[in-house]
């Protein structure tokens, strides 16, 4: 996981944030204490009398018995607020700094090391910025659901039926996560529309995004659009939004052939992949098109890279959007 400048600064705005409104949320209550409780506000004040004197007496060098006494003075002092905050129907808690995260008080850290917190901070901005929040509560491996494809009719290349071929596929990607962080490898996914190409690389995406790595999702048609505009804006993020195309951990380019192409586009498409190969960035490409199509389209060049770096996984079967369909009607 690498996080970008303008990524890290949003997330420490959100500890400022925090911090800010829980300053807020405590200056309000004590506005709160010193209006109905005069006799908070006098106990109070006498622990601060008392920590004066504390405090002057350890200058003068006084004995340590006065010391003693003041220390336990103003713990009883403080046993009588807390009753009093009790007994008017707060918690005794009530005036204490208010935490988000108590473990590092809003801060992010604990010591040199990162909080738990910011951990899932970034977590939660990589979900943010996937574009993916919402639809991968729904898609993911858990709900992945086989019953779908057919197991009975068998394709004459392979041998396997629909099902039998979905397994395997389905091996492969639990596999290519797994095996994320330590072995490289791309994946392509061929074949008709309707034969979860997109859900499956929606299970991917959320895994992952679930161990903190960058993942990037993008249509091809959005792919371009970013890679087009990127080189002429002048907005950080925007900017930072053409980089991460390149140096994130995973980027995956749905439909691809969907994309409006040219001559341009596809040298930048042919950039994209050749750059994230060097960089041993992993990327899926799913598409509806065959071999054949796809050698068409891109060019035996770039389709050859393709096809030699990735790992092809072809998707036969019936629609299963169909299927759904009905057994949802
Ligand atoms: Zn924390």
């Amino acid at each position: 996981m690498s996080l970008k400048n303008y990524q890290y600064n949003a997330i420490m705005r959100g500890y400022d944030e925090r911090q800010s409104a829980s300053r807020a949320v405590l200056s309000a209550r004590q506005k709160e204490i010193e209006q109905n409780l005069p006799a908070y506000a006098a106990l109070q004040q006498q622990i601060i009398e008392n920590s004066m004197a504390y405090a002057r007496a350890a200058l003068l060098g006084a004995d340590s018995a006065d010391a003693e006494k003041l220390r336990k003075q103003n713990e009883e002092l403080s046993q009588k607020k807390e009753a009093l905050l009790l007994a008017h129907g707060y918690p005794a808690d009530y005036l204490a700094p208010v935490y988000t995260c108590p473990d590092c008080k809003d801060t992010g850290m604990i010591g040199e090391e990162r909080c738990h917190c910011f951990k899932q901070a970034v977590v939660d901005l990589l979900y943010a910025q996937s574009g993916l929040a919402s639809v991968l509560e729904e898609e993911n491996f858990n709900t992945f659901s086989f019953d779908y494809y057919n197991d009975t009719v068998t394709d004459p290349k392979t041998k396997l039926t629909p099902r039998q071929n979905i397994q395997r596929i389905y091996d492969t990607c639990q596999s290519f996560v797994k095996n994320f962080d330590t072995q490289f490898n791309n994946l392509l996914f061929y074949g008709n529309s309707g034969l979860g190409k997109t859900f499956l690389s929606h299970c991917i995406a959320g895994e992952l995004l679930g161990t903190a790595h960058t993942v990037l999702y993008l249509t091809a048609y959005e792919l371009f659009d970013i890679l087009g505009k990127a080189m002429y804006h002048d907005d950080e993020e925007f900017a930072a939004s053409g980089e991460h195309i390149l140096d994130c951990d995973l980027l995956i380019i749905d439909d691809l052939g969907t994309e409006l192409a040219n001559a341009f586009t596809l040298s930048r498409l042919s950039l994209c992949i050749n750059e994230r190969f060097i960089n041993r960035r992993s990327t899926i490409i799913s598409t509806n098109f065959g071999v054949q199509e796809l050698a068409d389209h891109y060019g035996e060049r770039n389709f050859s890279r393709i096809f030699s770096s990735y790992t092809p996984l072809r998707f036969f079967g019936e629609d299963i959007r169909i299927k759904k369909k009905v057994e949802s009607a």
